[in-house]
Parts: structure tokens; sequence; C-alpha cells
């Protein structure tokens, strides 16, 4: 919703060809991890637990663009690790927009603003910065003090530049809803071009487990928070009826071959969460041998009966819009329902959470 306009009708034209070619199982987001390096250890990750022979490996730029290439998604978010910290990443940003694709950058945007004029603003690339809530509650969940600030003076910087910035907040267990809906209209009133949310993955390797959501509890938040969303003119860069499923107002199952997982090893079997089936040498061969009644809630799968991603349920929720003319009528009105944001009334521009009171640390990592 939030996304450029040549993005939505690139996504519109690619998803109505394949609905028409009859394609029961197509990619939407091919997500990218060419490193698994960071310059962070996030209490709720699950990326960065390897050894460090694995830690040091890089996909190469046309190893990247081939798998973009095989796969088709129109959309490649390239996650990790941390994007910034590969020393051929502009290389590969170039490369996939040479190749018509649009770009979710995901980083935790410490390294962003020495390295952002490697990268040339475009309606094909968005960055997607990591920001788990309001100053303290985000430096918790990313364990360091002074990563909140840093980022909020990157997207300044990066807006300022003529980028398209969105954030990118994932939901742990016992987080305080209504300081979650301060994050939403500070996050509005600086400027984003929209918020993606998802609770967070119960990574078995993620050091503090007592951090993710049981399903009923991932509805009962939700609820809450998004109850006026539509109203308040939060710009939610998500399909209104995957709001819906996390509020508990739909149900889907998964549809893990939607956002496939190309990474150091290849394409994980089966999602972007997990490589319980191993991994492929493409994505084609991932749809041929994936056994997928082994995986989603409905599987009973004790892996998966708990989780509610964008990554595996956001392709459910596109997959419904496009499954007949009346539910794709549904969707158009749903979207053309939500306010335009306003501001907070009768309260200042500048939000008082997101202040920059002080200089942003820079962290020794090189790039
Ligand atoms: S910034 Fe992302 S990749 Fe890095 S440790 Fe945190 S969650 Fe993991
Ligand atoms: S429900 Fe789907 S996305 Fe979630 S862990 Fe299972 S297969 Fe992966």
């Amino acid at each position: 919703m939030a996304s450029p306009l040549s993005m939505q009708l690139s996504v519109f034209k690619y998803l109505l060809t394949q609905k028409l070619k009859g394609n029961e199982r197509y990619p939407l987001v091919m997500m990218l991890e060419p490193l698994f390096a960071c310059n962070l250890e996030c209490g709720g990750c699950g990326k960065i637990q390897y050894p460090t022979d694995i830690l040091k490996k890089r996909m190469t730029p046309q190893e990247c663009w081939d798998a973009a290439e095989e796969c088709g998604a129109p959309l490649v978010s390239i996650a990790g690790g941390e994007p910034f910290a590969h020393p051929q990443i502009a290389e590969i940003v170039e490369g996939l927009v040479a190749r018509g694709k649009y770009i979710y950058f995901c980083t935790n945007a410490i390294l962003l603003e020495r390295n952002i004029h490697k990268l040339k603003p475009s309606s094909q690339l968005i960055f997607s910065i990591h920001l788990d809530g309001l100053e303290k509650t985000h430096d918790n969940a990313v364990c360091r003090d002074g990563v909140f600030q840093t980022a909020v003076s990157a997207i300044r910087k990066a807006k300022e530049l003529g980028f398209n910035v969105m954030t990118n907040t994932t939901i742990f267990n016992g987080k305080n809803s209504d300081e979650f809906r301060r994050f939403f209209d500070g996050a509005m009133e600086l400027g984003v071009d929209g918020m993606m949310i998802s609770p967070g993955y119960a990574y078995e390797k993620a050091p503090q487990q007592q951090l993710f959501l049981q399903r009923e509890d991932t509805k009962k938040w939700f609820a809450a928070t998004l109850k006026d969303w539509r109203t308040k003119g939060w710009d939610f860069n998500h399909s209104p009826f995957y709001l819906d499923f996390l509020e508990g107002k739909r149900n889907y199952d998964c549809t893990p071959w939607g956002n496939p997982l190309r990474n150091v090893f290849g394409w994980q079997k089966p999602c972007y969460l997990m490589d319980d089936a191993g991994y492929a040498k493409s994505y084609q061969e991932l749809l041929d041998s994936t056994d997928w009644a082994n995986y989603g809630q409905k599987s009973g799968n004790p892996k998966c009966v708990n989780c509610m991603t964008h990554c595996g349920y956001e392709p459910s929720a596109v997959n419904e819009a496009f499954s007949s003319f009346g539910k794709f009528v549904e969707l158009v009105k749903d979207i053309a329902s939500v306010s335009k944001w306003r501001g907070r009334q009768g309260e200042p521009i500048i939000p008082v959470e997101f202040p920059i009171s002080k200089p942003a640390k820079r962290e020794p990592v090189a790039s």
C-alpha cells in the first residue's frame, strides 16, 4: 500500500499473469541473505549463530543475480546478517535494479550513513530499517544502547537524499501495546514511506526463547494495537488482509514458497525461517522436492503452529485477494477506506518519542 506506484503496478501485473497461467505455487518476494555476518547480536535473532567459517562466507554478485533471475519474483528482500557488511552490496543492488527487480534493503542502519553514497535513490530501492519499538525497547531488543538514535538519524539522512525508507518491526512477547501505538505515530511523523510489522518467529537457535509470542497471544496483541489503524492512517506496507489475519479476523494456512530464501547454502527448505529439509540447488528444485504437506499451521508441525510471520502468511493474504474478482474489489475498497495520515492532533510535528538528543554512536565495524 505504501510502496512506489511503479512497484505496485509491476506486482499487480505479475500476480495477474500467475493467475492467468494457473500457477498454484509461485514466488512473490525472494529473500536473499548474501551473508550471515552482522554487527549486532540481537536476542531474538536466529541467523547469526553459525561458526566463523560460515559467517565469513559471502554470495557473489553473480550468484545473487542468477538466483533472482531463476526465481522470477518481482520483489527481492536483501537481509542477512547486515547487508552493508558485504563489500559488494552496492554492485549486487545495482545488478538487481538493472534486472527490473524491486528491492527491500533490510538493515539495522548502523552502517547506513557512511555507506549511503554507494547507492543511488531509485523507485526500485527501499531501505527497510530495523526498528523494534521506541528508544529503550529497541535498544533492549538489539542488545546495544544508542542503536535507536543511529537508526532514526539514518532514516532522516536517507529521506533527505531522496531514498524510499520504511521501518521493519518485529513484535516480541510482553511488548506494551500503547507504546507501539506511539511508535507507529512517531514513525509516520518521521515521514517514512511505510511500515512493516510481523510477530517474531521462535527460532530454535535464538538465545532468548522467552521473547516469542504464542498464536493466541499474537492475535490478542495485534487486535488491541491495530484496532483503528485504518482511521489513524498508519501506512503499513502490507495487504490489509494480512493485518486482519494478525488480528484474528481471517484464517490462512502458510504459503512458504511465496517468500523463498536463497542464502550462502542454496535455497532453504521449506522456508525463510527454518532449514528442516536442507537446501535445494534451484528455486524449481525447492518447489519440486519439498513435501509441503509437512508445513504450515494445518500440518500440526510444532515448528509451525505458532508462526504468523509475514514471510509465511502475507503471500497467503495476497492469494486470497487475487482468488476472485469479488475478493479483489474487497481489497481495493479496503485500501481506499484507509484515512490519510494527519499527524497527532494538537501535538508537535516533530515527534517527542523520536528525538535526536545526542550524536549518533558510531560502530567500529568496517565495510
Ligand atoms: S540486526 Fe538483524 S541480522 Fe543482525 S543480529 Fe539483529 S536480527 Fe540478526
Ligand atoms: S508456518 Fe510456514 S513460514 Fe512459518 S515456520 Fe512453518 S513453513 Fe515456515
